[in-house]
């Protein structure tokens, strides 16, 4: 891949990712390839940039929160969520346009899409908070009685 790593590939790699762009069969838009102690996204090349971002999205929520978990949800509420919180992640990491290309072309995503911007927010929210955890956890404590 010639061009320059988008947000949501630079967003993946912050969490120490990595991402690589390979042949798939054509309706397979990525999957999570462990290798060795990292976790590797790996994304069909063939599709369109922005739902390479979308998958790359969705991957990263699937390394987030599923991946190495002794318990996991089962396989169809682990979809939903990597779904709607790929649509957060693409809403506030990526760019706007990219966003709106994927719910262009797939026009029934737009409920998860609205739901994961809502709910997702936690998820975002505990990412920027992370820096002030132990400030916050320490005035919790004094405030217990
Ligand atoms: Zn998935």
């Amino acid at each position: 891949m010639n061009r320059p790593p988008t947000e949501i590939e630079k967003y993946a790699r912050r969490f120490g990712y990595d991402v690589e762009y390979t042949d798939l069969p054509p309706a397979i838009g990525g999957h999570v390839l462990p290798d060795g102690k990292r976790l590797c996204i790996v994304v069909n090349r063939t599709w369109p940039a922005p739902e390479q971002d979308f998958t790359i999205a969705h991957e990263v929520v699937h390394c987030r929160l599923h991946y190495g978990q002794k318990l996991v949800p089962l396989k169809i509420i682990r979809e939903f969520q990597a779904n709607s919180l790929a649509w957060v992640i693409m809403f506030w990491i990526g760019k706007p346009e990219t966003f709106a290309a994927c719910l262009e072309r797939h026009p029934l995503a737009l409920p998860q899409a609205m739901l994961g911007l809502f709910a997702g927010m936690i998820l975002l929210a505990e990412d920027r908070l992370e820096p002030y955890r132990n400030k916050i956890q320490a005035r919790f404590r004094k405030q217990k009685p």
